[in-house]
C-alpha cells in the first residue's frame, strides 16, 4: 500500500505522459534504424535500361535494339516517372536465375495507370501482361497490392521489357522475387500490415462510439482523422484497392487525393477543437478554420483536376500544413496552452516522417527504407499520442466540469440556505402579522359590541323620559303604529287613553316648578304601577299629559282600572318640599277594533277629544267610548 502510494507520487500524470512520449520518439527512432524489412537487393549482374517514348513512335516489335546505344542505363532498379503521361520503356536481362524456383517481377508501386511486361527469350515471346490500375483489381494477373508477374520458365537469358504510363510523378521499385523470398517477405508484410491497419480502424472505431456515447465532437474529429488516415495510408499501399474500392478505378485513381485532404481536414479541425485555440488567439482559431475549409474545397476540386496538376502542389501544401500545425503546438506550447506541449510531441514523429515521405516522392531524398513504412511507423506513434492526448483532454474537461458542479452546487446550497432563511422571516413576518390582525380584529370586534351594547342603550335612553324614566313621546309614537296594525290584523280591540293633570298650571305657579315635577313624577309611578300586563303601556305624552296603550283589551275593563287610577291620585296628596299637593287628572278614554281603511291617527285623536270632553265636564273624571265608526 505505502509502495503504491510512493509510487503514485513519484509517477505523476505528467511524468507519465513524459514517460510514454519520450518511450514512443525512442522506439521511432530505433525503428527506423533497425528495420530491416525492404526488399531484395537489386540484382547484381543486371542493369536497368531506359527508353524514353516522348513521341509516342515505338511498339514492341519496333523497339530499338538493346545495344543501339538509344537506351539509357539507370544506375538503381527503380523508374523515377516524371511528370509526362507519355510511355516510359525499360528493360533488363536476367542471365541466370536460381533453379526449380518460381520466380515473380513486382513493380512496387501500386498507383501505375497502364503497365505492360514482356518476357522475351532469344526474340522469342514467352509471356505477355497488361494490366494497370486503370482497370479493374480483377484484370491483374496476380491479385496482390502491387503489380506482380509471374517470370516464365527460361533456359539461357531473359529479356523483360516493360511500357510503364503514368500520370504524375511515381516512383517505381524493381524487385524479382525468389518465390520462397517473397513467401517470407510477404508473411512479415502482411503481418505489418495487419497490424498497423487493425490499430487504427479499432482506434477509429473506438473513438466513434465514444463519440456516440458522450456526445463530444472532439471524439468524432478524432475518429474522421485516424479513419482518413488508415484509408490513405491504405491506398498508398495499395490495400484499398484489393480490399475495398476493387471495383472502381475511379476511386483508386482518386483516392489518394480524397483520404489525403479529409485527414488534413480532419487534423486542422482536431488541432483546433483540441487545444482549444479560440480561447488563446481568436484570430489563429479562424485562420485554421479557413485552412480546413480550404483542404475541404481542394478534396472536391481534386476529382475534377487532372492529377498531373494537382500532385506536386498538394504535396507542397500537405508539407506547408504539417509545418503549421506543428508551429502551431508549438506556439501553443510557448502559450502554455494545455497539452500543447505533447501535442507537439505527438506531431514530432509524424512530422519527420510525412517530410521525409513528401521529400523521397519529389525525388529530394532516397530512403534505404520504404517511405510508407517510415510513415506509418510514424502514423502509429503519433495516433497513440493523441489517443493520450484525447483521453487527457476529456479528463481534464471532466475535472473542469466536476469543479464547476461542485461549485454550483456550493452556490446553489448557498442561495437555497438564504431562500430558506428569507422564507423563515417571511413566515414569521406572516404570522406576526397574522397575529396582530386576529389581536386587531377582536379588540374592533370587542369595540363593536361595546358600541352596539351603548348604541342599544343609547336607543333604550331615547325611548325614555328623563324626568319620570318611563317612556316617552317617541316611543309611543312607534308602540300606538304597531298596535293599531297589530288590531288591523287580529282584529282585536285597541284601548287608548289620554291623561292629563288638572290645573297644573295653578300647581306650579303656587308651589315652583321642581313641586310640579314631583307632582308629575309621582303620576307616572302611579301609572306604571296600575298596569300589569306587559304588553301594556305608559307614556309622557308631553308637559303633565300622559298616554296609555293597551292592546287586546276590552274598554269597560280599560275604564274601571283607569278609573280607580284617578280615585287613587285625588285621594293620595303629594309630598313636596314640604307641602302636600292634591292632584286631579282627567281622562279621555276610546276603544276600537282598527279598521285597515282608517287612518291610524283616528283613535288617540279620538281620546284626545275625550279628554277635552273630559275636561269640559267639569275635570277629576273619566270618559270612555269606543271609536264609533269601528263598530
Ligand atoms: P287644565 O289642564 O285643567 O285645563 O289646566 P292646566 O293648568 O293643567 O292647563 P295647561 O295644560 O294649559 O297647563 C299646563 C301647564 O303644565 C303648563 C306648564 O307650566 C306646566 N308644565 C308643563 N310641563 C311641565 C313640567 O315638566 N314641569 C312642571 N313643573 N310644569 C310643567
Ligand atoms: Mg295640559
Ligand atoms: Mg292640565
Amino acid at each position: 500500500m505505502a509502495i503504491d502510494a510512493l509510487f503514485r507520487r513519484v509517477l505523476t500524470q505528467r511524468a507519465a505522459i513524459q514517460l510514454m512520449s519520450a518511450t514512443c520518439i525512442l522506439l521511432f527512432l530505433i525503428t527506423v534504424f533497425s528495420i530491416k524489412l525492404q526488399a531484395p537487393e537489386q540484382l547484381p549482374q543486371s542493369t536497368l535500361f531506359y527508353l524514353d517514348d516522348s513521341q509516342q513512335q515505338y511498339q514492341i516489335n519496333t523497339l530499338p535494339a538493346a545495344t543501339s546505344g538509344k537506351w539509357q542505363a539507370l544506375d538503381r532498379f527503380q523508374l523515377a516517372l516524371p511528370m509526362s503521361e507519355t510511355p516510359h520503356w525499360v528493360s533488363f536481362t536476367v542471365a541466370s536465375l536460381k533453379s526449380n524456383e518460381h520466380w515473380l517481377l513486382e513493380l512496387n508501386n501500386p498507383f501505375i495507370d497502364h503497365v505492360s511486361v514482356w518476357f522475351i527469350e532469344n526474340n522469342q515471346l514467352l509471356d505477355h501482361y497488361q494490366t494497370g490500375d486503370s482497370q479493374p483489381f480483377a484484370s491483374r494477373v496476380m491479385p496482390y497490392e502491387t503489380f506482380l508477374f509471374p517470370v516464365p520458365k527460361f533456359d539461357d537469358e531473359l529479356r523483360v521489357v516493360m511500357r510503364i504510363s503514368s500520370e504524375g510523378t511515381l516512383q517505381v521499385p524493381i524487385h524479382l522475387w525468389a518465390e520462397s523470398d517473397f513467401l517470407v517477405f510477404n508473411g512479415e508484410h502482411s503481418v505489418l500490415m495487419g497490424l498497423f491497419f487493425g490499430i487504427l480502424f479499432a482506434m477509429g472505431i473506438s473513438n466513434l462510439f465514444f463519440f456516440v456515447i458522450s456526445r463530444q465532437p472532439v471524439f468524432l474529429l478524432y475518429a474522421g482523422y485516424v479513419l482518413s488516415f488508415a484509408l490513405l495510408l491504405s491506398a498508398m499501399q495499395g490495400l484499398g484497392y484489393k480490399y475495398i474500392w476493387s471495383e472502381s478505378p475511379w476511386m483508386q485513381k482518386n483516392s489518394v487525393s480524397l483520404w489525403a485532404n479529409a485527414t488534413v481536414f480532419y487534423a486542422i479541425v482536431f488541432t483546433n477543437v483540441l487545444l482549444d485555440i479560440k480561447s488563446v488567439s481568436l484570430r489563429l482559431h479562424k485562420t485554421l478554420n479557413i485552412l480546413a475549409m480550404a483542404f475541404a474545397a481542394i478534396l472536391i476540386a481534386s476529382v475534377f483536376v487532372p492529377k498531373s496538376w494537382f500532385l506536386e502542389p498538394f504535396l507542397f501544401a500537405l508539407c506547408g500544413i504539417c509545418i503549421f500545425i506543428y508551429a502551431v503546438s508549438i506556439w501553443g506550447w510557448y502559450k502554455k496552452v494545455h497539452l500543447a506541449r505533447f501535442y507537439t510531441l505527438a506531431w514530432t514523429s509524424l512530422l519527420l516522417s510525412c517530410l521525409m515521405a513528401c521529400l523521397e516522392h519529389l525525388n529530394l531524398i532516397s530512403l534505404t527504407i520504404s517511405s510508407n513504412y517510415l510513415l506509418m511507423l510514424g502514423v502509429i506513434i503519433e495516433t497513440f499520442l493523441l489517443a493520450l492526448m484525447l483521453a487527457l483532454s476529456v479528463n481534464h474537461q471532466r475535472r473542469q466540469l466536476f469543479r464547476a458542479q461542485r461549485e454550483a452546487l456550493r452556490k446553489e446550497r448557498e442561495m437555497r440556505a438564504v431562500q430558506d432563511d428569507v422564507l423563515a422571516q417571511q413566515n414569521n413576518a406572516q404570522e406576526e402579522l397574522e397575529y396582530s390582525v386576529q389581536e386587531r380584529t377582536l379588540e374592533l370586534e370587542i369595540a363593536l359590541r361595546e358600541l352596539s351594547e351603548i348604541n342599544r342603550e343609547l336607543e333604550e335612553k331615547n325611548t325614555l323620559d328623563a324626568l319620570t324614566g318611563i317612556r316617552n313621546r317617541r316611543y309611543f309614537d312607534k308602540k300606538y303604529l304597531a298596535e293599531v296594525r297589530r288590531s288591523r290584523r287580529e282584529r282585536t280591540e285597541l284601548v287608548v287613553a289620554m291623561i292629563d293633570i288638572d290645573h297644573f298650571k295653578k300647581v306650579n305657579d303656587e308651589h315652583g316648578h321642581l313641586v310640579g315635577d314631583d307632582c308629575i313624577k309621582f303620576v307616572a309611578e302611579r301609572l306604571k304601577k296600575t298596569l300589569k300586563r306587559p304588553s301594556d303601556d305608559v307614556c309622557r305624552y308631553g308637559g303633565e299629559e300622559f298616554s296609555v296603550i293597551m292592546p287586546s283589551t276590552d274598554i269597560q275593563g280599560a275604564h274601571d282600572l283607569l278609573d280607580h287610577l284617578r280615585l287613587e291620585i285625588q285621594n293620595t296628596p303629594v309630598y313636596s318640599a314640604g307641602v302636600a299637593v292634591n292632584l286631579t287628572v282627567s281622562i279621555g278614554l276610546a276603544s276600537a277594533i282598527m279598521d285597515p281603511q282608517q287612518s291610524e291617527d283616528v283613535l288617540i285623536g279620538f281620546a284626545d277629544q275625550l279628554l277635552y270632553q273630559a275636561k269640559n265636564n267639569g275635570r277629576n273624571c273619566i270618559v270612555a267610548q269606543k271609536f264609533p265608526d269601528s263598530e
